[in-house]
């Protein structure tokens, strides 16, 4: 992996008028481009050619300017970290932009907005379930095939977005069900409510509630709408017999009942305080893919260590943000903030890697 003192050098020599904040034109990019203008800081957009022009069609939210490639897959290979640092720009790492660069994004030379080194812990499912049990956040038992007893949820290595998960209850049901049994996390259903806070964690101020060496902020929370068994009850209720799956294909608002909003604090709190212990913090945006159960208790089983597709539910602020701040406030908004507050502070350096 590159190393923090490469990237700090680079971002040094950084113009701080002429800072832009680049992404991926896929995922949340609208959003991030979109706040990125409130804040007055300009961007670049990478951008395949055939998707130009949906981005063109959104005047408020298209990037100041493009970078075409040919291939999101070569994305990080394809020499433009280069171009970017001529730029000076800073990189937003979403949720197709970790998948498309894979290991990739480790060596880029770029400056990344958070930590690079937590996109790491995110990409391992066993170093995730440690970083969760490092943050004392309940999570749901992993079991060998043989110790299936109670319902169960097989995950493929590399699946995303749900794709592809089978829900087995026996050790034999396993075998039947499970064709490709390599590499497979078998997880213990949570069987409760799913919030999927959305966490932004800034090392640059401790108003708020304390985390760190700085605050966490709670910018919004959703919950996704899996294919297809968030509708299950429709064909059940037809009497059809049908296996659920769960497929991400869109996300929903919620809040949360007040009183659990101390809980969710403080899983945001302590999933930050201990990735400060285990690979040296994670400044910028993140989520908890949490269940909360019918005794009010909260499991978690996924952290995304940046921004979640779920915030574009909120581009002009949520039913939080709006208790913080008096103009709206999305996550790409925030990010935009987070990068003028440290560029008047000098901390740049605290706040990407
Ligand atoms: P993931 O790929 O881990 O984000 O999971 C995709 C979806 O599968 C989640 O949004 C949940 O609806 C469901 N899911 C994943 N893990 C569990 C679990 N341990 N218990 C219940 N549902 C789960």
């Amino acid at each position: 992996m590159i190393k923090k003192e490469a990237i700090d050098s680079i971002i040094e020599d950084y113009k701080p008028k002429d800072i832009k904040i680049a992404t991926l034109c896929s995922h949340c990019a609208l959003q991030v481009f979109h706040g990125a203008r409130s804040e007055g800081i300009k961007t670049i957009g990478i951008c395949t050619p055939e998707r130009k022009k949906i981005y063109d069609a959104f005047a408020l939210a298209k990037p100041d300017e493009y970078i075409l490639i040919d291939d999101p897959k070569n994305l990080l290979s394809s020499g433009i970290d280069d171009e970017l640092i001529g730029k000076n720009a800073i990189l937003v790492p979403h949720g197709s932009l970790v998948e498309y660069g894979g290991e990739e994004i480790e060596n880029f030379k770029a400056p990344i907005l958070g930590n690079r080194k937590s996109l790491v812990w995110e990409r391992d499912r066993i170093k995730m379930f440690e970083w969760m049990r490092e943050a004392r956040i309940q999570t749901p038992r992993l079991l060998r095939p043989e110790e299936i007893d109670r319902p169960c949820i097989v995950k493929f290595s590399g699946a995303k977005g749900g794709r592809g998960y089978i829900a087995v209850n026996s050790p034999e049901e396993f075998e039947r069900k499970v064709n490709k049994k390599e590499g497979v996390i078998i997880q213990e259903y949570l069987a409760g409510v799913r919030f999927y806070p959305h966490f932004f964690y800034t090392p640059l101020s401790r108003e708020g509630y304390r985390a760190g060496e700085g605050s966490v902020e709670l910018i919004g929370i959703d919950r996704r709408y899996e294919s297809n068994v968030d509708e299950i009850y429709r064909p059940l209720s037809t009497g059809m017999d049908i296996k659920p799956s769960f497929t991400v294909v869109g996300n929903e608002p919620v809040v949360v009942r007040e009183s659990l909003l101390n809980e969710i604090f403080e899983i945001g709190k302590n999933v930050i305080e201990a990735a400060e212990r285990l690979f040296g913090g994670i400044p910028g945006p993140f989520c908890v893919e949490t269940v909360c159960d019918e005794n009010l208790q909260f499991y978690a089983f996924e952290i995304s260590s940046r921004i979640v597709a779920g915030t574009n539910l909120y581009p002009e602020g949520s039913h939080y943000t709006v208790y913080n701040y008096p103009e709206w406030m999305s996550m790409g908004r925030r990010i935009a903030r987070e990068i003028r507050i440290a560029i008047a502070k000098e901390k740049l350096h605290k706040i990407v890697y």
